[in-house]
């Protein structure tokens, strides 16, 4: 499989102000709205985010089954809008497999390359390096209706592989598996991501999903891209309030601005304390704004200890690798701490304590509305 490792790095797929919409008037829907992105060779990227905020749409644009209203897409550099799906070097594996139930395994693998009319020994060559890719050598001759549905979402795989395309788009490929099948097929996607180097575009609203898999991730709302960086990022450092909000557990303070500089402000939360929080590229906040602290970034110490925030331990829920405590602020908010549990461990607070919350050093992160 080595002969088609293109040059890490270079940007693969460039959306340049691509606005999808459907239908007009007063019932017009704005699938996408000025959406920029570029996707570089052999990356994994995710486009993360709820129901209906677009990221479907994107993939079909990108395979040519759609074309936008406005913007355009290129691959390489080039232009594709006039390039129709068939001619696009770029492949889709859609939620349901869609495999041919009469075929066997190898057939369904084989079906592309003969739609392309590609010699029977080139043909048999790739089924076979597809088979072993995906590791189904043994049930090359079985038929696609008697195996199990990971082996199906396998086969999917290998057919959608086999042409070569430079992109692979994935609509949400694992969302018809059960859990455990599902993690064994995140890694075995990834696995397949590195042995073949092509660009995977994946789509999912699993936040958890993403971030495991992902090298970058886009985070969609509402037809527009709110941020694109790695998984640590867009965890750490999530630039806007809805980012922090669906990806992960996330508590939100309060606070008004007393300085910036650079990419941090000194914050003064509602409690008194004053904190210094990251801030997100290009803004420069003043006045009343949010921050946002993960809640393993956060310690219960004791009432009389240095702390940022202090309240009331209002409830404990033991997870076995950790556990949540809920504190009740002064300020009246909620703070969820989670801390992981050591062996015979226990942190002596009991609920109804007076408690203090210190928070770590630049866990902190102001966010955009
Ligand atoms: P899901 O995760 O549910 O598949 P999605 O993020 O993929 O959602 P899209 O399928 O891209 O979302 O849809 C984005 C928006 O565009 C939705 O409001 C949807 O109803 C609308 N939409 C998509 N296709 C069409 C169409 N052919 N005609 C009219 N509206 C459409």
């Amino acid at each position: 499989t080595g002969s088609y490792i293109l040059a890490a790095g270079q940007t693969a797929i460039e959306a340049k102000g691509v606005t999808k919409q459907f239908g007009a008037g007063p019932d017009a829907v704005k699938a996408l709205d000025n959406v920029s992105v570029s996707i570089r060779q052999n990356e994994f990227f995710t486009l993360l985010g709820p129901s209906g905020c677009g990221k479907t749409t994107l993939l079909r644009l990108i395979a040519g089954f759609d074309f936008p209203t406005d913007g355009e897409i290129l691959l390489y550099g080039e232009n594709i809008a006039p390039l129709p799906p068939y001619k696009r070097p770029v492949n889709t594996v859609f939620q349901s497999y869609a495999l041919f139930p009469h075929m066997t395994v190898a057939q369904n693998i084989g079906f592309g390359l003969e739609m392309l009319g590609k010699p029977r020994a080139e043909i048999d060559k790739r089924v076979s390096q597809m088979l072993s890719l995906v590791r189904m050598e043994e049930l090359a001759n079985r038929r696609t209706s008697q195996i199990s549905g990971g082996q199906q979402q396998r086969v999917a795989l290998a057919r959608a592989l086999a042409p070569q395309p430079k992109v692979l788009l994935l609509d949400e490929p694992l969302s018809a598996l059960d859990y455990k099948l599902r993690k064994d097929m995140q890694i075995e996607l990834k696995r397949l991501q590195h042995e073949t180097g092509i660009t995977f575009i994946f789509v999912t609203h699993d936040q958890e999903e993403a971030l495991t898999m992902s090298d970058r991730i886009a985070v969609m709302s509402k037809g527009k891209i709110l941020q694109i960086g790695s998984p640590r990022e867009i965890y750490d450092r999530p630039s806007v309030r809805f980012v922090a909000n669906f990806i992960g557990e996330t508590n939100f303070l309060k606070g008004n601005v007393t300085g910036v500089s650079g990419h941090h402000a000194e914050v003064r939360l509602a409690d008194g304390a004053t904190i210094t929080a990251g801030l997100p590229e290009g803004l420069n906040p003043s006045g009343a704004i949010t921050v946002v602290v993960r809640p393993e970034h956060a310690d219960l110490v004791a009432p009389g200890a240095p702390a940022d925030l202090r309240g009331r331990l209002e409830n404990v829920v033991y997870f076995g690798t950790d556990t949540h405590y809920y504190v009740k602020l002064d300020g009246g908010e909620t703070f969820i701490i989670r801390q992981q549990n050591s062996h015979g461990g226990g942190t002596g607070h009991a609920v109804g304590d007076a408690v203090g919350v210190a928070l770590e050093p630049n866990s902190a992160q102001v966010v955009r509305d």
